[in-house]
């Protein structure tokens, strides 16, 4: 058994970022760009009008108006006049279309009058006003990203207006989970004596989701038997980056995980650490793919998640997921019962006197609900002990 920070140390020193993969736009929000981006073209590729209006030749406004001039033609958005503005004329011109040749200035149309197929200008623009030049938004050979950048939602929409559809970025892991145990039973289907419903998949899948991360929808089940958690295990590890698995790592006859993930030539990080609850927890390389054996009482299931998943996660895409962090006031009494690192849930709250940590009331590892309402943990360090209401304690939200 290993000290937390001695597990987290050993993930930061072996889990290494993923090789770079061009992913589509909406998968490469959150990742770090693996090479700068240099647009490829003009945003817009072409000069056109900013407002619905009139454009018309700045020079032919002589003297003082009002000015009365004839329209040449209307111009709408996509399309292309083929003629050059004549002189002493203007055009209909609508937000976005291509200014004809000739034409260098707009007139929003609510400044002007039209009459029959004429338009009349009272006051003077200025040269220039609400035209948008080529490649107003973006010049083309622009550096529009640098590598590493981390790509936010509006980034991929600056991506799609430069035409891409797919980007070079450290991509997010595919992940597959694995629930395990001859016990477990789908929600859905019907309870025989014995037999329990799977939840921690659930779980799972939906902090995956919670924290953005690309699941590949594979959920598979296994009974606890060596042979067929072997198989679902490489099966699952073919075409997967991290397969996270919970039940069977624990010191049971029927524990099998270890033993599969041995057999099929994984490389053990570390096997159990002095946490509670989540003591059972069992890390496995495969050559630049991740096992994750998590235990599998659900409570369990929640803490580890927070500690190690996601740690492997940013290990694998680079990007720091530092959680959110601070001291609070408990607002009941805790008692630890263990002399390993201890966490409590707790939901977390902001008051006048600061961050209150309301712990979870009769948890257990293995009573999920006792868990539910929980924003973060309260983490101390192991010893027996009651730490009374009113102390200060470290907490860190986990959603
Ligand atoms: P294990 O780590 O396999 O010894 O399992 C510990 C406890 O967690 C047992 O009571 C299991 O029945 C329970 N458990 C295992 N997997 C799940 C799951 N997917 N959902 C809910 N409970 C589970
Ligand atoms: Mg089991």
């Amino acid at each position: 058994m290993i000290a937390l920070i001695e597990a987290q140390k050993r993930i930061d020193e072996a889990v290494k970022r993923l090789p770079p993969a061009s992913v589509p736009l909406l998968q490469a929000v959150g990742c770090h760009v693996s090479e700068d981006i240099i647009a490829p073209i003009n945003v817009p590729n072409f000069s056109s009008s900013s407002m619905d209006g009139i454009a018309l030749r700045f020079s032919d406004l002589e003297g003082d108006g009002p000015w009365r001039l004839p329209i040449q033609e209307v111009i709408t958005a996509g399309n292309l006049s083929q003629a050059a503005l004549k002189d002493m004329h203007a055009i209909k011109i609508m937000t976005g279309a291509p200014l004809i040749e000739g034409a260098d200035t707009v007139i929003p149309i609510e400044n002007v009058t039209v009459e029959s197929n004429q338009v009349i200008i009272k006051n003077r623009p200025t040269r220039g006003d609400f035209v948008r030049s080529l490649g107003d938004d973006i010049v083309k050979g622009q550096l529009i990203f640098s590598k590493d950048t981390i790509l936010k939602p509006i980034d991929v929409g600056v991506l799609a207006s430069i035409g891409l559809t797919d980007v070079k970025v450290v991509p997010k892991p595919t992940i597959a989970l694995l629930s395990t145990g001859s016990e477990i039973v789908e929600p859905g289907k019907k309870l025989k004596p014995g037999q329990i419903y799977g939840s921690n998949d659930t779980v799972l899948h939906a902090m995956l989701a919670y924290d953005r991360c690309r699941f590949s929808g594979q959920r598979r089940l296994s009974p606890d038997d060596l042979d067929v958690l072997r198989e679902t295990i490489r099966e699952c590890l073919e075409d997967h980056d991290l397969v996270i698995s919970t039940g069977g790592v624990s010191m049971g006859d029927f524990d099998l995980i270890p033993e599969a993930v041995r057999k099929l030539g994984g490389n053990v990080l570390f096997h159990k650490a002095a946490v509670k609850p989540g003591k059972p927890i069992f890390v496995a390389a495969f050559d630049g793919r991740w096992f994750v054996g998590l235990p599998g009482n659900p409570v369990s299931v929640v803490v580890s998640y927070h500690l190690y998943v996601r740690r492997i996660i940013s290990r694998l895409t680079g990007v720091e997921s530092k959680p959110r962090s601070a001291s609070a006031i408990l607002t009941d009494d805790i008692t630890v019962e263990d002399d390993r690192f201890y966490f409590v849930g707790a939901r977390l709250e902001e008051t006048a006197n600061g961050i209150a940590a309301v712990p979870a009331v009769r948890q257990m590892s293995g009573r999920l609900s006792s868990i539910c309402g929980i924003n973060g943990l309260i983490m101390v360090e192991g010893g027996v002990r009651t730490i009374g209401k009113n102390a200060r304690v470290n907490v860190e939200w986990i959603i």
